[in-house]
């Protein structure tokens, strides 16, 4: 194990990682399916880091909110476990997929059972199982109160123009859904499951908010226990071979750290024991990833030397 960074040094390493970042200039293109993702200015950068020692520091744009869109996932799934426990993996199992995050592919070859909740089709049962009976309101206020309790911030809401505006555009999302309902993978209607999920999705954070709702699955001290050390490390298992579709071994290449990855452009990155860490940049690479945030998450684990291989 690499020193621990002082202060300052990781203070200098993130300004230095946003300067050069920023000066490449490679930023990628917004989401352009979901036309409230597709206006955003994409050469914006974030970068938010909390580590063992309580402090948070940031660089760039990291008080600037995005939509989180798939790092939604890790929560929905914190809550779904919370909720039903391991019955949960009868329905989505935890293989990555080497497909992309809407592929409808193996789940027609695999009878309708998703391989992994981080995939929409796996995520859907995910939100599925939340409901459980209950109205979609309801569900969605334990996820906002999981990510609000997570980050000691009830400040953090949901934009329901993103969803409405990923409601009127979403027909993958709407194909997978009935699909799963085919092969009976969903109790609740898949309208029910695809409103809540799109609301899910657009929950508004920035880079600190997110940061800061990680430091449970890095088990970093002060920390609030709201689930097992053991579901932590599962749940970066799954970050780590799954948290960016067929871009994942690609982010553990170059990373080598636990990542969900979002559509906004958002990157939650674990690294276990020592910090939790949130980029952003609007722009996505050709796997639906945070372009510029990939290269600053790569460019922080070489300084840092916080892979956990
Ligand atoms: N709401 C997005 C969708 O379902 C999430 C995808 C993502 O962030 O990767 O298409």
């Amino acid at each position: 194990m690499t020193a621990a960074p002082s202060r300052t040094e990781l203070q200098d390493m993130l300004s230095r990682i946003d300067c050069d970042v920023r000066a490449t200039a490679d930023w990628g293109v917004p989401a352009q399916y979901i036309p409230q993702l597709a206006q955003i200015e994409p050469a914006q950068l974030g970068i938010a880091i909390c580590d063992a020692s309580g402090e948070c520091f940031t660089a760039g744009d990291a008080s600037v909110p995005f939509s989180i869109q798939s790092v939604s996932k890790v929560f929905a799934l914190i809550a779904a476990l919370g909720r039903i426990g391991d019955q949960l993996w009868y329905r989505v199992g935890r293989e990555p997929s080497g497909t992309s995050f809407d592929s409808m592919v193996l789940l027609e070859s695999e009878a309708g059972r998703p391989r992994n909740p981080f995939v929409n089709a796996g995520a859907l049962v995910v939100t599925d199982a939340l409901l459980s009976g209950r109205a979609p309101k309801q569900a969605l206020a334990e996820v906002l109160g999981l990510v609000r309790a997570l980050s000691e911030d009830d400040a953090i809401h949901i934009d329901a123009d993103v969803a409405r505006s990923e409601q009127a555009t979403g027909a993958r999302n709407k194909a997978l859904a009935h699909y799963l309902d085919s092969h009976k993978n969903l109790r609740e209607e898949p309208e029910k499951v695809l409103g809540t999920y799109f609301h899910q999705c657009a929950i508004e954070m920035t880079c600190v908010q997110l940061a800061m709702a990680g430091r449970s699955l890095a088990g970093l001290p002060g920390a609030p226990s709201v689930l097992s050390e053991t579901r932590a490390r599962r749940i970066n298992a799954l970050m780590m071979t799954c948290g960016h579709y067929d871009g994942s071994g690609e982010f553990a290449f170059r990373v080598g750290l636990p990542g969900k990855s979002g559509v906004g452009g958002g990157i939650l990155i674990i690294a276990p024991g020592r910090a939790s860490i949130a980029v952003w940049s609007p722009g996505l690479d050709e796997y639906g990833n945070s372009k510029a945030g990939t290269r600053a998450a790569a460019l922080l684990s070489e300084a840092t030397g916080w892979s956990v291989f």
